[in-house]
């Protein structure tokens, strides 16, 4: 397995962009497409030896992930696109990857678990440094996407090789961190409404202080993901856009 950055660098994607993870072998596949680099297409060709990419399996339709699939398609013109529940195992390199639904982070989410290994292809699932965006208002899900995680700590994964950033060799902690600073986010958020605040941009300002402005509209995001749980919850409702508690 190789990994093979996507060179889309950005504060986002990170130094060096997405990650795409080349599986060599019977059935070539690559995790994830990127965004059309020529240098990328460049790399996975030249790891590939002349054997054609068979194969290229999507684990969700964010554009950093996704918008590299034509310029792959047109170098590779009989490229198969694996990116829904329904192929069941895929056979990638020389082994067989299993689709898991995760969304959350989006509703199309998909992980990609080797079960002869124990690595997981976890996308956007989580990442080793910094945390996750769930975008509220663009189909992301904080229930779907604690249950998620949820799912994969089962799973038991050796390893989890994400969308961005390192390579996670400890799961479980890593997991673990993240399903604890969501408790601690809600526990701020409830607080908040508690105390007067009645809008997600008036818990952003309570519960992150002062953040630079590239980050406000994320944080907002995020506080709107957790306000929508508690809804779903029954513990936080809206009246004309004014979030308020549900004290039981
Ligand atoms: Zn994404």
């Amino acid at each position: 397995m190789l990994l093979i950055p996507a060179r889309n660098a950005s504060s986002w994607t990170g130094p060096t962009g997405n990650n795409t993870y080349l599986l060599t072998g019977r059935v070539p596949a690559l995790v994830d497409a990127g965004v059309g680099n020529p240098d990328h297409i460049e790399e996975i060709a030249s790891a590939l030896n002349g054997a054609p990419l068979a194969t290229v399996l999507i684990t969700h339709g964010h554009s950093d992930h996704v918008s590299g699939l034509p310029a792959l398609m047109e170098r590779w013109p009989a490229l198969t696109v694996v990116r829904t529940l329904d192929a069941g195992p895929i056979a990638a390199g020389d082994r067989e990857l299993e689709p898991i639904a995760t969304p959350g982070h989006s509703r199309d989410h998909l992980s990609f678990l080797d079960e002869a290994s124990g690595d997981l292809f976890c996308g956007d699932l989580l990442r080793a440094n910094g945390t996750i965006v769930i975008p509220a208002s663009r189909g992301g899900s904080l229930r779907q996407y604690l249950d998620s995680l949820r799912r994969i700590r089962h799973l038991n994964p050796r390893r989890l090789l994400p969308g961005h950033g390192p390579i996670v060799d400890d799961p479980p902690r890593v997991i673990d961190r993240y399903l604890h600073h969501r408790e601690e986010r809600e526990r701020q958020v409830i607080e908040s409404l508690r105390a007067g605040a009645t809008t997600p941009a008036e818990i952003v300002a309570g519960v992150y202080g002062r953040l630079p402005p590239v980050l406000v509209g994320a944080a907002g995001e995020s506080v709107l993901a957790h306000l929508i749980k508690l809804e779903e919850e029954g513990r936080a409702r809206r009246v004309d856009d004014r979030w308020e508690t549900v004290e039981t």
